[in-house]
C-alpha cells in the first residue's frame, strides 16, 4: 500500500549487508535511535547492533544518528560511546529539512546516503521527502513512547507487520 517499494527492510541492523550498501555507492548512513540502535531511553545497545556499526564504520561509512528524543545529551552519549556522529536537527522526523540538515552537517549527497530507523511514518517517510533510500528494520524493543504506539496502528494500516525482535 503506502509507499511500497519505496523502500526495503531488514529484519535486524545485523541483517543489512554492509557490502551490498557500498556497493551500491552508500558511503553516508543516518541512523534513528531509539529501538533501532537501543533500547528506547536507555543506554542498553545490543552486541550485533554494536558489531554492525563498528563493521560499516572499518568499512568506512559516515554514520550519524538522527533522533526525535527529547534528551539530546543521552543521543549525543550514545553516540559517542559508539564512536558514530549525532546531529541535533531544527526540525523532528519526517520532517524532509531534518535531512537536509543532516545531509549537510555531514556533506551527503543524496545518493550515497541511506536512512535506517524502525518507524515507517517517521524515519523513513522523511528520508523519502527528502529522497533519501530508506531501510525499515524491525524494532529492538517492544516498550516504546505513546506517540510511537499510535504509529504503529498507522503503520498496521499500510500493511506493515512487526514482528518484535524482543520484549
Ligand atoms: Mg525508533
Amino acid at each position: 500500500m503506502y509507499m511500497k517499494n519505496l523502500y526495503k527492510t531488514a529484519e535486524t541492523l545485523s541483517a543489512i549487508d554492509i557490502e551490498n550498501l557500498y556497493d551500491a555507492g552508500k558511503r553516508f548512513i543516518i541512523i534513528d535511535l531509539d529501538n533501532t540502535i537501543a533500547r528506547w531511553k536507555t543506554f542498553i545497545i545490543k552486541d550485533d547492533a554494536r558489531e554492525w556499526l563498528r563493521n560499516a564504520k572499518e568499512k568506512g561509512f559516515d554514520i550519524c544518528i538522527l533522533s526525535n528524543n527529547h534528551n539530546r545529551q543521552r543521543t549525543d552519549d550514545v553516540a559517542g560511546m559508539l564512536g558514530i556522529k549525532s546531529f541535533r536537527a531544527n526540525k523532528k522526523k519526517p520532517s524532509k529539512q531534518a535531512y537536509i540538515e543532516t545531509l549537510g552537517y555531514l556533506g551527503a549527497e543524496v545518493s550515497a546516503t541511506v536512512m535506517i530507523g524502525d518507524q515507517l511514518f517517521s524515519d523513513i517517510k522523511g528520508a523519502r521527502k527528502a529522497g533519501i533510500d530508506g531501510i525499515l528494520v524491525n524494532p529492538i524493543y517492544k516498550k516504546e513512547a505513546p506517540i510511537t504506539k499510535l504509529f504503529r496502528i498507522m503503520e498496521r494500516l499500510a500493511g506493515r507487520k512487526i514482528i518484535w525482535q524482543d520484549n
